[in-house]
């Protein structure tokens, strides 16, 4: 684990619904590892993409997270700010020729998975998405820090990415390379769900000569029907007017021993036990779990 005291990491809720247990695992995750480190810790709103948006989620998500006692360590940025900077990053790979823009209409990426490899788009469009190029037989290799060595043919899995849609909207995989650099994050810690588009990421990072930063993905959090926990398929909201049974549960999801937290009677407390007993080691090096099985655990921890 990195003992530096330049650690910075963060948690980047997209506001799409209100925290459910699984972002309260990453919350809590990425908390743990940077006071853990003495580090600093800072929330970023992924408010990008308004029509996935829930009116009043991003101030319901903050609200949830000061009652959880996960205050960031600066201002709370917020990615709707931002187009100034996202776009110099765009004109810059699109100067080099590293981007491009790409008239290809929906069927004709359908007919190739969405696997973009080759504009074949006959009409020039007017709004045309913005792709990062991909060469076949680009592989992206990096070593996570709790899942170990990951590699993915970028070329063949998902070819030339898209960076600014169509519609105008900045894509997450360029907004969150940009600002985690602008930011300085040096210990990106989020959930399982997003392994598979670190590769993207450190290609874009790359490609405008920004630092890599170190990987850790925690397990995601499976529903009883094997499905992901997701703010906008509806998962149950933590109870943030009762913060400690799920910050309990959520420290249990994170392989850590309850005992350590046992005698807390509020977040402040709770958290200021889990800071001292937060053992990295501990973390399951998975990608899943359900919550079923959590139940399961603590009730033998119970017994
Ligand atoms: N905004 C993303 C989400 O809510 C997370 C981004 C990240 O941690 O890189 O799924």
């Amino acid at each position: 684990m990195p003992d530096t005291s330049s650690y910075r990491g963060r948690f980047a809720p997209s506001p799409t619904g209100p925290l459910h247990f699984g972002s309260l695992v990453a919350a809590l995750g990425s908390w743990l590892l940077a006071r853990h480190a003495n580090g600093q810790w800072l929330v970023r709103m992924e408010d990008l993409d308004p029509p996935r948006e829930v009116a009043g989620a991003a101030a319901q998500q903050l609200a949830a997270l000061d009652a959880f006692g996960l205050r960031s360590d600066g201002a709370v940025e917020w990615q709707s700010r931002r187009s100034d900077v996202y776009q110099i990053a765009l004109d810059r790979l699109l100067a080099e020729g590293k981007a491009f823009a790409c008239h290809c209409s929906r069927s004709q990426l359908a007919a190739s998975n969405g696997v973009h490899h080759r504009c074949a788009g006959k009409a020039q469009r007017t709004n045309p998405a913005i792709r990062l190029r991909v060469p076949p037989g680009t592989t992206v290799s990096f070593e996570d820090s709790l899942q170990g060595g990951i590699a993915q043919d970028v070329g063949r899995e998902v070819g030339d990415f898209v960076l600014k849609r169509a519609d105008g909207l900045w894509a997450y995989q360029l907004a969150v390379v940009v600002d985690d650099a602008a930011q300085g994050m040096t210990d990106i810690v989020r959930g399982a769900d997003l392994l598979d588009s670190t590769p993207r990421q450190i290609l874009l990072q790359q490609a405008l000569g920004l630092p890599t930063p170190r990987y850790l993905h925690l397990p995601l959090i499976l529903d009883a029907g094997g499905q992901k926990l997701s703010k906008s398929s509806e998962a149950p909201a933590v109870d943030a007017g009762d913060p400690l049974p799920a910050l309990h549960a959520a420290w249990l999801a994170l392989g850590q021993a309850s005992s350590a937290v046992e005698v807390s009677f509020d977040a402040a407390s709770f958290l200021a036990s889990a800071k001292q007993a937060f053992t990295p080691d501990r973390l399951p090096s998975v990608t899943s779990l359900s919550l079923a099985a959590l139940h399961n655990a603590a009730d033998a921890n119970a017994v």
